[in-house]
């Protein structure tokens, strides 16, 4: 079997109504329809396994929470459990009066008299009976004439008027009568309108108010388009005698899908009631959304008196009670029906918010109405108790205005158009090659890496540890700053920082006519990275104590290519400050600008107008080697790095090198070299008696000597070895990392004698080393001073004691 060629050879099309003067089609639906929940009726009997004594209990409740004032309770003749359920509703007093509820029964007196024993004592009841009256009904399976079907519904609806009677006089219930001539939209419309009549003339007691007859037409099976159900609904409404004691009532089923527009145009058509479940069950395709109707009033300003504020709690019922999930695009309930996955969507929703957000500081000012209005979303998810979570979620089919939302409900950073542009094709990335959508935690994530943010897990290769903005303020259109204010506007401003490059400190110094462009050229001189700002946008974060400015930066490079366009690599930056910001910007991009490129070795300018001096110097050997050095130290080396750099500048690996073998700092190819130390304290005094194993140019020998100090005992034991005086100037020590680990450096600085022309000359000269213990560091940094520098006697250089 499969679809035929030629269908209508199978199926036949409705038959329009002839309505040459429809008033329907050009009225709007602006009346709030009374409503009737069958939930507990014909969705019920709809479901594979009814509901239990008690989860029709929640849901009632429920329904009752939501505003109903008439809830189909059961059809207690077909079933114990409905009718039981009737009756605990009644005798546990749980129905509240200003609600009626409503019971179904078929046109025959048992069962008929069965349902009023199911409802004896309740406060307000709506007796419901139906027969069939579409002709395949009557002819098929009933096989009744149009008169046999009118007599049966006249004879049961006068039994129905006689017990309403009976009930009404014996507990004070107040009764109303609803009619449903079943399959009205099968059946001919003079012959629904006529047995309505008979029905009406039957029960003899309609009235205005609440004494009206209710007529319930339904679309048992949904066979034509909803247009065709309001022709026939105004058909019957312009018909019916005494309309004005009827309450027109419809019951849509939802065949062809269009249950809710049905229903909306039958309203036009002059009904006044719908009877429907919460979205949408019942059988076969379900009864009408009542949710969708609800709210579908609610979107052009009509309270619709059902409150779906927390529709959550209304899925979960419908959950637990039908075991029937919601759809995830079932209108307003369903789990993505506020979600955008588009980019131009996502763009879209992403500018409705930042438009709405300043027309509704203005309506407020203004004490005018803040009215909704954003692209795609129709209601707001707020109303309804969603949030705006999951408003924006990003697949492969997502652009940068979502990807951008994200990043700023969560981040707080608002990126330039640009920069979106960018960070998108990261995630894009990301989506198609891990095949999924991205998660929020995804997102935030990508970008912390993309802009290292957040943390030392974020960091590039190059870090800012450290800075200082010196010079008087300037004004530049790239760097405005704070530090601003108006001074003459030719001050240069000079940057001065330790950045940590590939996890090895480096003091950096540069000159421009802002931070961001003397930061720039710290980084042209001292690593080579000549980029300028093509792109600078910032704005400010939270306020008060915990303001925080955020910058954005694009780098290109410096020289151009002429004609070609140029690259961009942009950056992020947070910070408290407003010029950290924005140097953290310019460090981000070039962190993305060097990737993983070799970077070239860092060099100090150390010529004569150069801008590094002795600090500088001093600097690279705190960061490579840990040492502190003393200012005298400092100076002494400066002047060795000048020396040993004729062409003016020094990387820093050589300067280490030249480091070391000056001071013979961990240098063990020395002619004089101590192998082991022991040091003793003679009597009670301050003499210190040392003896040192040495090697002299690789011959052990011991040398001893006496001092008030290791320094000065080892004087004492090279005395002999020297001719002249050998005083130590200047010593300084300094340990180097914590507990365990702990070494001490030490520094001396030694002064001597040698013997020029006859006459003696002094000269000083430093040694330096590092040691576990304190006094072995000294004696070693002294020894070091005197192997590279002191001339000492042949008997000890020749080993002859
Ligand atoms: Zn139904």
């Amino acid at each position: 079997m499969c679809m035929l060629s030629d269908p209508s050879v199978k199926y036949r099309p409705y038959t329009p109504l002839k309505l040459a003067d429809r008033q329907w089609p050009s009225k709007t639906h602006n009346s709030v329809p009374i409503w009737l929940s069958t939930d507990l009726r014909d969705g019920n009997q709809a479901l594979a396994v009814p509901m239990t004594a008690d989860q029709k209990r929640i849901f009632f409740d429920h329904l009752i929470k939501c505003g109903f004032k008439e809830i189909e309770v059961s059809y207690p003749a077909a079933s114990d459990t409905d009718f039981s359920f009737t009756r605990s509703l009644i005798d546990n007093k749980k129905i509240p009066d200003d609600v009626w509820i409503q019971v179904l029964t078929p046109a025959r007196e048992d069962l008929i008299r069965r349902t009023f024993e199911a409802v004896a004592g309740a406060g307000h009841v709506i007796i419901h009976m139906y027969n069939a009256t579409s002709p395949m009904f009557r002819e098929v399976v009933f096989k009744n004439t149009k008169a046999e079907t009118v007599d049966l519904a006249v004879k049961h609806t006068k039994l129905v008027a006689r017990l309403t009677d009976e009930y009404s006089e014996k507990y004070g219930t107040k009764f109303r009568y609803e009619y449903s001539p079943e399959t009205f939209t099968q059946t001919e419309p003079e012959f629904a309108l006529e047995i309505c009549e008979a029905v009406k003339s039957a029960w003899g007691k309609a009235g205005l108010g609440i004494n009206r007859i209710i007529f319930n037409l339904p679309a048992t099976v949904e066979i034509a388009p909803p247009n065709h159900y309001a022709d026939q609904i105004e058909f019957f409404c312009r018909n019916i005698s005494e309309r004005e004691k009827t309450i027109v009532s419809l019951h849509p089923h939802n065949d062809r899908g269009t249950a809710a527009a049905a229903a909306e145009l039958a309203c036009m058509a002059g009904a006044d009631r719908v009877e429907g479940c919460i979205f949408g069950n019942g059988e076969r395709t379900g009864n009408v959304d009542l949710v969708t109707l609800a709210l579908n009033l609610y979107t052009q300003g009509i309270h619709p008196k059902l409150d779906f504020s927390d529709i959550q709690a209304c899925i979960d019922i419908v959950n637990q009670c039908n075991d029937l999930p919601v759809h995830p695009r079932h209108p307003y309930g369903g789990e993505l029906v506020f979600t955008a996955f588009s980019g131009s969507h996502q763009d879209a929703i992403k500018k409705g918010f930042e438009a709405q957000a300043k027309r509704h500081a203005e309506a407020r000012a203004k004490d005018e109405p803040l009215i909704w209005d954003m692209p795609y979303l129709p209601i707001d998810p707020m109303d309804i108790g969603c949030d705006y979570e999951a408003v924006i979620r990003v697949n492969s089919q997502s652009g940068k205005g979502g990807i951008a939302y994200i990043v700023k409900q969560h981040l707080g950073l608002d990126m330039p158009r640009k920069m979106q542009i960018t960070f998108y094709k990261v995630i894009q990335e990301m989506s198609d090659r891990e095949a999924r959508e991205m998660t929020l935690d995804d997102i935030t994530t990508a970008f912390r890496r993309s802009y290292h943010l957040g943390g030392a897990n974020y960091d590039g290769r190059l870090v800012l540890r450290s800075f200082k903005i010196s010079g008087e303020p300037i004004l530049d259109p790239i760097d405005q700053t704070p530090y601003v204010d108006g001074e003459a506007p030719d001050e240069r401003r000079r940057f001065d920082g330790t950045l940590s490059v590939d996890g090895v400190f480096r003091v950096v110094h540069g000159d421009g006519n802002g931070p961001l462009s003397a930061f720039l050229d710290a980084l042209k001189i001292h690593l080579d990275i000549d980029l300028s700002i093509r792109e600078y946008s910032e704005h400010t974060i939270g306020d008060g104590k915990n303001a925080k400015a955020a910058s954005y930066v694009e780098v290109v490079e410096a020289k151009r290519e002429p004609g070609q366009r140029q690259e961009g690599w942009w950056g992020a930056g947070l910070d408290t400050d407003i010029a950290g910001s924005g140097l953290r910007a310019v460090l981000s991009a070039v962190n993305n600008y060097i990737g993983d490129r070799a970077l070239p070795e860092l060099k100090l300018s150390v010529g004569f107008t150069a801008r590094s001096g002795p600090a500088d110097v001093a600097s690279v050997i705190l960061n490579t080697l840990q040492l502190d050095l003393p200012r005298r130290l400092q100076a002494h080396f400066f002047e060795s790095v000048q020396r040993a750099s004729p062409e003016g500048a020094i990387g820093y690996d050589a300067l280490t090198t030249l480091f070391k073998k000056m001071y013979g700092f961990t240098i063990r190819e020395l002619p004089l070299l101590l192998q082991k130390f022991t040091m003793e304290h003679l009597g009670d005094g301050e003499v210190r008696s040392i003896s040192a194993t040495v090697f002299i140019n690789g011959q052990e020998m011991v040398i001893t000597g006496k001092g008030n100090g290791p320094l000065s005992a080892v004087l004492a034991a090279l005395a002999p070895y020297h001719d002249g005086a050998l005083t130590v100037r200047e010593y300084s020590e300094h340990s180097i990392g914590e507990g365990a680990g702990v070494k001490a450096a030490s520094y001396v600085e030694l002064v001597y004698t040698i013997d020029e022309g006859g006459q003696p000359r002094r000269l000083s000269c430093w040694g330096a080393d590092i040691d576990e213990d304190i006094s072995v560091s000294g004696v070693k940094a002294l020894l070091n001073a005197v192997a590279l520098h002191v001339p000492l006697r042949s008997k000890l250089v020749n080993g002859a004691v």
